[in-house]
């Protein structure tokens, strides 16, 4: 038997059995093996049943207890529905306690009358009597001599096949192929040096102890995912996935692109000229990183972050004259049609007089000519710089030479678009602008083949928005700081954390449905309400309404995180503030000071907390300290670890199956750093079996969940 044969020929798996569980994705043995248990029993100790007045005895692992009893009277109740319970009576010799298997009806054929079984649970009082009971223990026949204790793996359901039968089938595995094979009984890749390096122990080494851990096993480590075995299998699992990007960036690098630009001091002349203020030392710096990939001879991939305002669309517009002055196309990408209407305006405003623009939308508000008019320019390649939203730019629009798309608001926008640009056969220059930054060190390790400038400098004359955190039963104030922005003419956001009252668990969150006639009433202002139930044709008037004045306070729920930019909106009043993240938070308050006009006052955002942990307090505390979104990533990074702050900010990251990056975070780091060095030695003797790792590009023990390297390329960055 080998790791890479059919499931069927591990003992005990016929063909229907082979089936079903080949349904479920477990087409080979190495499949089985990747399916980890998820959770680990400790029955070296057997203890005993508590006693009526006693606590359960402490001897075992938290709360959980192994004993050997005999089980009496046991059988079938039903309750309502189509639900019923399997009870017995536990008998240790000394104590009785009650059991209880909620759903398991099948059990009452294996359990006989006075017959002896070892019970692994978590004891507690009943509810009644408040005599001992054991809810749902694992249950195994025992013969006349003593069990012996062990560690034992606990699965999950591989589709239909429950978990004793997985349990038998892993642990069956591991012992045939051991007796078979020896104690190296499937093949190592993790090259020696790496392995030693790190002092892990072998696949084998480590697949036996999740399988069939050892009596020294550390249970708290098993089952916390933090054994060795397990950082060996997350490690190997992060070097391979290092090692595809790796190996992508390298042919990236080799590959040029089919078009070339031409930047002269002409261009540069031109860009000067056409703003009306000199560039932020940052945007200097930027511009100059995005130049020089523009320049050299393979397709730019680009990751520009910076805080709302710090001109990120000013620097893209630039790069679109350079592409247009080499006569390329480009195409700037918003996640919404508001924004991409929005963008078109001020590009059009910025550059209209030097490029030809147009705006490609799927609703009413099209140009004139129509929109069959406008891609057919588009095609012709009469058109300089294309804005529109992700999906329309992709599907249907014809380009005749696109050299640079520009994809705004990274976040929102999907690996699936980012593949469907590709799989369309272009390969633009691409630059993607992010207002959510990730902190350095995270970018490069999960984004690899990505490089990132960063914008980190404000444009002179705005004054940073004031932040303060105030208590629910403060709100008063709010409203009052709120009035004096509307009466200087500036307008006003208030953020919801619900829609309506029912829908947190905690009844006491703020919702709109509930509070947004208290706020209406209260600010004395015409009102509107936009959240993500409202068409999409309402919410767009709505937003527009508020753009052009005629309503000064928008009621809403986070759908206006990327919004529409209204230079007048001063003030903010951010409800069940404790509920939102840092970085949404920081996302949140960057819609509101973003105009120069000093009549309207210093802007300002009232974070309302009801009551809360003190985790959200500290979150609070640095939000109402900080205007920095870079300060606020890394502080973000700090409390809540990268798994959090990626997975707020990147929702197509890969995924793992045997990692995870905020648990494993230094095995991620350390697989990053390996993998290159590792790619130049990938052909020296001895590294056969990694090399055919990553040849193999199928799912399985060691890519794990991982994509093949084909697609791989077309998902990056
Ligand atoms: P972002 O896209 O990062 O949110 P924008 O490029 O839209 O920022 O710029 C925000 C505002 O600041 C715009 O009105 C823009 O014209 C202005 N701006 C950008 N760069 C500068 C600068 N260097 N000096 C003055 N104003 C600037
Ligand atoms: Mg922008």
């Amino acid at each position: 038997m080998e790791a890479g044969d059919p499931i069927t020929s591990a003992r005990g798996v016929g063909p229907v059995l082979g089936g079903k569980l080949a349904d479920a994705g477990c087409r080979r043995i190495r499949d089985l093996l990747a399916h980890l248990p998820i959770r680990y029993e400790d029955r070296r100790t057997l203890g005993r049943l508590p006693g009526p007045e006693e606590e359960p005895s402490p001897e075992t692992a938290p709360g959980a207890l192994t004993v050997v009893v005999r089980l009496e009277k046991p059988r079938r109740v039903f309750g309502r529905g189509r639900f019923s319970r399997v009870q017995a009576i536990a008998d240790d010799g000394e104590n009785r306690a009650g059991v209880v298997w909620f759903n398991r009806p099948y059990l009452l054929n294996q359990l006989e009358e006075g017959a002896s079984y070892l019970l692994h649970g978590v004891p507690r009082r009943r509810g009644g009597d408040g005599a001992w009971e054991l809810a749902n223990p694992t249950v195994e026949r025992v013969g006349e001599e003593t069990p012996r204790g062990a560690v034992r793996p606990v699965y999950g359901r591989i589709g239909d096949v429950p978990p004793s039968r997985v349990e038998r089938l892993a642990g069956g595995v591991v012992s045939d192929m051991t007796e078979a094979r020896g104690s190296n009984w499937i093949d190592e890749w993790l090259p020696e040096e790496e392995r030693a390096r790190h002092g892990l122990p072998s696949l084998a080494e480590a697949l036996t102890e999740v399988h069939r851990p050892s009596p020294e096993a550390s249970v708290g480590e098993l089952n916390e995912r933090r054994s060795p075995a397990h950082a060996r299998l997350a490690y190997g699992e992060f070097l391979l996935q290092q090692l595809q990007l790796a190996a992508v960036r390298r042919r990236r690098r080799r590959q040029g692109k089919p078009h070339g630009y031409r930047i002269c001091d002409a261009v540069r002349r031109e860009a000067r000229g056409l703003l009306p203020f000199q560039l932020t030392g940052a945007q200097e710096r930027v511009l100059q990183e995005i130049v020089g990939d523009l320049s050299g001879p393979r397709p730019m991939l680009r990751l520009v972050q910076g805080d709302v305002g710090s001109g990120k669309t000013v620097i893209a517009a630039l790069a679109c004259l350079v592409a247009a002055r080499s006569g390329l196309q480009s195409a700037l990408m918003a996640p919404t049609e508001l924004l991409a209407e929005q963008h078109f305006t001020s590009l059009a405003r910025l550059l209209g007089s030097h490029l030809t623009l147009a705006l490609v939308t799927s609703s009413q508000h099209i140009a004139s000519d129509g929109r069959a008019a406008v891609r057919e320019r588009i095609a012709a390649g009469r058109v300089d710089l294309t804005v529109g939203t992700h999906a329309l730019i992709q599907e249907r629009t014809r380009f005749a030479r696109l050299g640079l798309a520009v994809i705004d608001e990274q976040h929102r926008f999907g690996v699936a678009q980012r593949q469907s640009l590709a799989e369309k056969g272009l390969r633009p220059d691409l630059l993607v602008m992010t207002a959510t930054p990730i902190p350095r060190s995270l970018a490069l390790t999960v984004y690899g083949d990505l490089d990132v400038s960063i914008l980190d400098e404000m444009p002179p004359g705005r004054s940073p928005v004031e932040t303060r955190v105030i208590s629910a039963d403060q709100r008063d104030q709010a409203v009052e700081l709120v009035r004096e922005r509307l009466r200087r003419g500036g307008r006003a956001y208030v953020v919801f954390p619900l829609i309506d009252a029912g829908e947190g668990s905690a009844a006491a969150l703020p919702s709109l449905e509930e509070s947004a006639s208290w706020w209406a009433d209260a600010l004395g202002a015409p009102c509107g309400v936009v959240h993500g139930r409202v068409g999409r044709d309402e919410r767009d008037g709505t937003m527009s309404r508020f753009a052009d004045g005629s309503i000064e306070v928008l009621l809403a729920t986070t759908v206006i995180e990327v919004g529409v930019d209204v230079p007048e909106a001063t003030a903010m009043v951010i409800l069940g503030a404790e509920r939102f993240g840092l970085a949404q938070l920081h996302q949140l308050r960057g819609r509101i000071g973003r105009g120069t006009n000093r009549a309207l006052g210093e802007s300002i955002c009232i974070a309302v907390s009801g009551g809360s942990s003190a985790d959200a307090e500290r979150r609070l505390a640095v939000f109402e300290e900080s205007n920095d979104g870079f300060r606020i990533a890394e502080e973000d990074l700090r409390q809540r670890g990268p798994g959090e702050v990626l997975g707020t900010r990147q929702a197509g990251l890969p995924q793992f199956r045997f990692g995870d990056p905020a648990r494993d975070w230094k095995w991620l780091v350390a697989a990053r750093t390996d993998a290159s060095v590792l790619l130049d030695r990938l052909a020296a003797p001895g590294n056969e079996t990694l090399r055919r790792q990553l040849e193999r590009r199928i799912p399985g023990i060691a890519l794990s969940s991982q994509e093949p390297l084909s697609s791989q390329e077309t998902v990056a960055p």
